[in-house]
């Protein structure tokens, strides 16, 4: 995953452009993506799809001609979706063009103007400090054309048309955390589960943050209705504790689901309300829609102090890290195939479980009396009305033991499946 942001790290994405059709073409190396294109000024929903913005170079230069900031050194340089120029300009004007953030002096900043039709540089504050001429020549070139919006989407059909959707925003330039690190788990989680039989679909959107979601859900209303599940993925591969975003709705089995996989892995995390700010959870939770996404992420958005600023490098997301958020979401998947619906087939008083060799079972596991409780939990509340995961909720037990008893028990019979709520 490390390896994949790094060959990912020095393309410019945008909303739109090369950079970010070179991302998903890369990710295309690794899974069977489909490349979707969206001609500029096609109406989604309440916005249009923009124009194309391309940026080859830009740089500051002093009258003497020496260079003082370069797009080729660090793409944060331009501010997204610039406009060409080539101008000589005094500082005092170029000052209103000019992003820099005072406290991290030695630090660029991220920003983008998609519908300003403005241009303007981000840069480290000590050297707009060192840039005392009257003034200085600035070149932007970039374009704006009629061209398209880009993003992927892989399908991974499984037994059951209920689909779990995964969604990564990769609109940022050399972000490393902010987008590259969703992209890269989400590229392994893809490669995980094509790799196995699944019981619910999947859905992975790779997608340029708000327009994209935007979008997508404007050219699939016949999907909607399908997605039982959803994630947004972002920021999962700083060392920061685990966060996770409630959907709007804020009770359903994502949410469940999330909160009991975390809290079952004995290591620090939070658990936070909705707010309609955020990635593209926002969307996918409009009123309209309603759906059960949530957002998870380690560190969130805003909250450290590399974000949006040239420190969120590669340095700053960590292989580890990385695979630890892939193992959770392994977890919380994993636990979304198997949570399904018993039913005992003949529920009148307890099943004699010494006869069925259930108690011979038990005994030999070493955390038994465990065991047994999952195994009389499972065998009580199979009425057909509980999943696993509302057994493991009332049970206060780990998903893992209720679904281990709920194996024993469909072996000796003592189960059956009931049809999916
Ligand atoms: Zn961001």
């Amino acid at each position: 995953m490390h390896k994949l942001i790094r060959q990912l790290y020095p393309l410019c994405r945008s909303i739109t452009g090369e950079g970010l059709r070179g991302t998903l073409k890369e990710i295309q190396n690794h899974i069977p993506l489909t490349l979707h294109e969206v001609p500029t000024g096609t109406r989604v929903l309440d916005w249009e799809v923009p124009k194309e913005w391309n940026i080859h170079a830009a740089r500051i230069e002093t009258l003497n001609g020496e260079i003082v900031v370069d797009f080729a050194d660090c793409n944060l340089h331009v501010v997204g979706y610039s406009n060409p120029i080539d101008r000589i300009v005094t500082r005092d004007e170029l000052s209103a063009h000019v992003h820099t953030i005072p406290d991290q002096p030695e630090l660029v900043p991220y920003r983008t103007g998609y519908y300003a039709e403005n241009w303007g540089f981000c840069l480290a504050h000590k050297v707009w400090d060192g840039m005392q001429d009257w003034s200085y020549r600035v070149y932007i070139d970039s374009n704006l054309t009629q061209g398209s919006l880009t993003y992927g989407e892989l399908v991974v059909p499984g037994q059951s048309p209920e689909e779990a959707l995964i969604s990564v925003h990769c609109c940022h330039p050399s972000l490393a955390n902010d987008n590259l690190s969703g992209i890269a788990v989400a590229t392994e989680f893809a490669r995980y589960i094509l790799g196995r039989a699944n019981r619910l679909t999947y859905r992975i959107l790779f997608i340029p943050a708000t327009i994209g979601s935007i979008t997508w859900l404007a050219r699939n209303e016949a999907v909607i209705p399908r997605i039982a599940h959803g994630l947004v993925l972002s920021c999962v591969g700083d060392t920061g504790t685990y966060h996770y975003k409630r959907s709007r709705r804020g009770d359903t089995v994502i949410d469940r689901t999330v909160a009991h996989i975390l809290a079952n892995r004995n290591s620090p995390h939070e658990i936070m309300p909705f707010s309609p700010y955020g990635y593209d959870e926002r969307q996918y939770c409009s009123p309209g829609y309603d759906l059960p996404v949530g957002c998870f992420m380690r560190s969130p958005n805003g909250t450290f102090q590399e974000y949006h600023t040239s420190a969120d490098n590669l340095d700053f997301v960590k292989p580890d890290a990385l695979g630890d958020s892939f193992s959770v979401l392994v977890d919380i998947f994993n636990l979304l195939e198997q949570n399904v619906v018993y039913l005992r087939t003949d529920g009148r008083g307890e099943p004699q479980l010494g006869r069925r060799g259930l108690y011979r079972a038990i005994s030999g596991q070493k955390d038994h009396a465990a065991v047994q409780m999952a195994l009389l939990w499972v065998l009580n509340l199979a009425d057909g009305r509980y999943s696993l995961l509302d057994m493991a909720e009332r049970s206060g037990l780990a998903f893992e033991q209720l679904a281990a008893a709920a194996n024993l028990a469909s072996q000796a019979g003592l189960l059956r499946r009931a049809e999916p709520r």
